[in-house]
């Protein structure tokens, strides 16, 4: 089975990018394994920050690698928190601060417009001229009273209007199958088949 590894340390994340590549006969090691160090995202795109995540895992260990990056985009805020969604409210990061300056920042905004935004990277080595890039974008509205206690970060306050539902009241299937982290990854599997 060939090796790539993977350029987050979450478990769920890894989780699900094993099972979308376990198919493929490809491996998916975390960094973690291999004392990858943290890297920094010093840009103002996502992509941008997941090619230099991804890159960085590459060059530490010499082989393929894959990284992901995601955050939520408000029309209204110019696509703000965008890259910095983790940690809008800043330090230590907490969801529920930047949910409340989330709300605060939209205050008399009729334009509740959002989606979240999720790139996949997978270079085959630190300088592949070449990488491969799946993207997935799921669009909403943020509402001002948080509904459900599923899911995580945004998701009470990101109304799907199709189905009347936030990304917390979705199962988690549900929303797997329609989340810009489930389209990506079946970009990827996608690209990375054609290969
Ligand atoms: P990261 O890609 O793990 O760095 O995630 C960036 C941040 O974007 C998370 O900490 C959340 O605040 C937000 N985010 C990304 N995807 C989701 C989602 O599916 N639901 C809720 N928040 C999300």
């Amino acid at each position: 089975m060939k090796k790539v590894v993977i350029a987050s340390n979450n478990a769920g994340k890894l989780r699900e990018i094993e099972r979308i590549l376990a198919p493929l006969d490809i491996q998916a090691v975390p960094q973690s394994h291999y004392n990858v160090p943290e890297c920094e995202e010093p840009h103002v795109t996502f992509i941008e920050n997941c090619l230099t995540k991804a890159r960085h895992a590459s060059q530490h260990t010499g082989l393929p690698a894959l990284a992901d990056d995601s955050g939520i985009c408000v029309d209204a805020l110019n696509g703000a928190p965008g890259v910095y969604s983790a940690r809008y409210a800043g330090e230590p990061k907490s969801d529920q601060r930047n949910n409340d300056k989330l709300i605060a920042a939209l205050k008399g905004e009729p334009n509740r417009k959002a989606h979240y935004y999720c790139v996949m990277v997978y270079v085959r080595y630190p300088d592949d001229p070449q990488p491969i890039i799946a993207e997935g974008a799921w669009h909403g509205e943020i509402i001002d009273t948080p509904r459900g206690d599923g899911g995580f970060g945004y998701d009470p306050y990101f109304l799907v209007p199709e189905l009347g539902q936030t990304g917390a009241e979705l199962p988690m299937e549900q929303k797997n199958a329609i989340s810009h982290r489930g389209q990506a990854l079946r970009m990827l599997a996608q690209r990375l088949q054609a290969l």
